[in-house]
């Protein structure tokens, strides 16, 4: 048997599949996810990813929003013995005066 390291990702939301060698998690604007940026998953892990949409005011906050304009928090892979998360912080406005 002879290791190479290639490594398969899979997107479940979209059709996207990459083959890589030695990286890391690869990310991707998900055309599934209304364009978000969302990470790949292994070929086979059983996981879900999904979009967290923001659920109290934005208030004039500089939030991320999806292609359909809804205004999201996060992407969360969800698995039977854990969850990650890629978090988009709001950012603050400052106006001189
Ligand atoms: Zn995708």
């Amino acid at each position: 048997m002879i290791l190479t390291g290639e490594q398969h990702w899979v997107c479940p939301n979209c059709d996207l599949q990459e083959r890589t060698q030695n990286q890391g998690n690869r990310f991707h604007p998900c055309p599934g996810l209304a364009g978000l940026l969302a990470p790949m998953v292994l070929d086979g892990v059983r996981c879900r990813v999904r979009a967290v949409v923001r659920e109290d005011y934005v208030n004039g906050e500089d939030v991320r929003f999806d292609g359909e304009g809804r205004p999201v928090m996060a992407v969360t892979v969800e698995r039977d013995g854990g969850q990650d998360c890629a978090v988009f912080a709001p950012a603050a406005r400052v106006r001189r005066g």
